[in-house]
């Protein structure tokens, strides 16, 4: 299993809670410890999340591409969602699609191959394509599912490069439909206290980040998984691609600025493992507000942190990124925040955006910057100095 995010005992006992009840407080960040008014701020939105809608009322999710995240993350969190549900599946793999098809009470009709993915098109169960492939087939399946019609939601990273990453916004404008980044952590209510606090400057202004996430990524051996996130052109790249791609969220999200500049490093312990892919990188992102970012990540280490250092007071999430339960402090003392069901309060945002005519909150153009600042990343070890980034 090459992701770190596995769901925890911890995340298992506070589904089951949510499931034998607790309704709309154990779905609402902070509920046991905030006021509504509070509630909102720290989620962002300018509402209560409805109780469940009836299933005719809710968007169907195709999932494309039946991982480790679609399997052990995405099914189960769409048995919690209010507002979508799991109405087919895009797999490869016969032995998986009988499965699924069993599990989650799913027929033929509205089981795809890559082949017949196309077909989507005409299937009005599918209102949202969920795209969970490698990430070099992102581009590929957001522009075929735009071309279906489908509102589309796609992992992180959006795509390989920046050019894919426009590609996709350009094909799912001409199509009329939405695209969201799976950016779970904007769903989660101790990052979004932590974009709250930083952004308003409520304990001055945010003067140094330390942000890292790793993981070590074990043997390729016997694990497709692993296979092609060693594999330049499945991944793009690798642990920043995958995993330190978390720390450039959290400095900019932390900030609300864009960096305008990076200093970037990188480090190989293992140069045959890594022949494609980068194995440690260490970065400097530069803010405009005069915030210095600082970022780790690596395929051979373990560390998952995000530190903000502001003029009044600091944050601190530790574990930051992952979706088995995250744990924050400031200079006051610990956050008294509830976890959540990251991925269902994430779908069920990008269902309400569809259903209600608005924006996502993490559409194709946040993907889009995050890839403009890993680009700028890449570009400053291979010309070993300090980059600018447009
Ligand atoms: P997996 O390797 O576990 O799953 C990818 C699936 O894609 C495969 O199981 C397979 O499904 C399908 N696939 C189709 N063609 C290929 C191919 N040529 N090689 C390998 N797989 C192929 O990866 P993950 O589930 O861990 O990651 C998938 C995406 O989700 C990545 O972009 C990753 O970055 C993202 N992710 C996001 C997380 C988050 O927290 N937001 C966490 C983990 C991953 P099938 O057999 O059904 O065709």
């Amino acid at each position: 299993m090459p992701c770190p995010d596995d769901a925890s005992p911890s995340r298992r006992r506070f589904l089951k809670r949510t499931a034998l009840g607790a309704a709309g407080a154990a779905l609402w960040p902070g509920a046991a410890c905030a006021s509504p008014q509070q509630d909102e701020r720290a989620s962002g939105r300018e509402g209560r999340l409805p109780e469940g809608l009836p299933p005719e009322e809710q968007l169907g999710i195709a999932l494309v591409g039946l991982g480790n995240y679609a399997t052990g993350q995405l099914a189960p969190a769409l048995q919690e969602t209010r507002r979508c549900h799991l109405s087919a599946i895009v797999t490869g793999t016969p032995r998986k699609a009988k499965a699924w098809q069993k599990k989650y009470d799913l027929s033929e009709a509205h089981t795809y191959d890559y082949e017949t993915f196309d077909q989507l098109a005409g299937d009005d169960a599918v209102d949202i394509v969920y795209v969970v492939l490698p990430n070099g087939m992102h581009a590929e399946y957001t522009v075929r599912a735009a071309e279906a019609g489908k509102h589309v939601i796609c992992e992180k990273p959006m795509a390989t490069s920046v050019a894919e990453g426009e590609r996709m916004i350009g094909a799912c404008d001409e199509a009329g439909v939405k695209l969201s980044i799976g950016y779970r952590l904007h769903f989660q209510p101790h990052h979004r206290r932590v974009m709250e606090w930083g952004q308003e400057r409520v304990f001055g202004p945010v003067e140094r980040m330390n942000n890292g996430f790793a993981f070590p990524i074990g043997s390729p051996e016997g694990n497709p998984a692993v296979q092609w996130r060693l594999d330049k052109a499945m991944a793009g790249g690798g642990a920043l691609m995958d995993v330190g791609i978390y720390a450039v969220q959290a400095a900019r999200y932390t900030t609300g600025e864009e960096p305008v500049a990076v200093t970037a490093e990188e480090f190989k312990e293992h140069p045959q493992k890594f022949d494609e892919v980068d194995e440690t990188i260490h970065f400097e992102l530069e803010f405009p507000g005069g915030a210095v970012g600082k970022g780790r990540t690596s395929y051979s280490d373990s560390y998952n942190r995000l530190r903000a250092e502001a003029a009044d007071g600091w944050m601190e999430l530790e574990p930051a990124y992952g979706y088995g339960g995250v744990d924050g402090r400031t200079h006051r003392g610990p956050m008294q925040i509830e976890n959540v069901n990251q991925q269902a309060r994430q779908m069920d945002a990008f269902a309400a955006c569809i259903q209600e005519g608005r924006a996502s909150r993490v559409p194709g153009e946040e993907g889009l910057r995050d890839m403009k600042v890993i680009e700028a990343i890449y570009d400053s070890i291979d010309a070993g100095q300090r980059v600018q980034i447009s």
